[in-house]
């Protein structure tokens, strides 16, 4: 069970994530549902309802991710998941095409976990490459992306 999230601390979070979810980075206008906020490090794991510990989320990435914080290797190696507050985008993704990519061990983690290129977000993501409206010109800016 999770806290409300007081309405200013709710626009501070979506006003500074720009729209995007900041795990795919899809923009809340191309979403069915809107963005939700997320708690990073969960309350069950003791994260707080502040600024520094919520992110925007999709709806797929905040389903997916759940009250995680790391997820296993095939090797059985614990790695912690992609935080939007600490990490850069660029560092630990890339866009091949409609996939996103994780390019270190976070964001390989995290593109597991979060279920990142399921054939339904694949087939999403590519329609919106097809429109130009994935990545958003403010995905693009704010993460380093080229526009395909
Ligand atoms: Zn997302």
């Amino acid at each position: 069970m999770s806290s409300r999230v007081p309405l200013s601390l709710r626009r501070q979070v979506f006003s500074r994530a720009e729209g995007l979810c900041e795990y795919c980075l899809i923009h809340e206008s191309d979403t069915f549902l809107g963005l939700q906020i997320e708690h990073i490090v969960s309350e069950k794991h003791g994260g707080r309802t502040v600024a520094e510990n919520l992110a925007a989320a999709c709806v797929f990435c905040n389903r997916f991710k759940g009250s995680d914080i790391a997820s296993l290797t095939s090797a059985g190696k614990l790695i912690r998941l992609f935080n939007p507050r600490l990490d850069l985008w660029h560092e630990h993704f890339r866009l091949d095409r409609f996939q996103i990519l994780g390019v270190s061990k976070v964001g390989q983690a995290t593109t597991g976990l979060l279920c990142f290129n399921i054939a339904d977000r694949l087939l999403e993501r590519q329609t919106l490459i097809r429109i130009h409206r994935y990545p958003s010109p403010a995905a693009a800016w704010a993460h380093e992306l080229s526009l395909a």
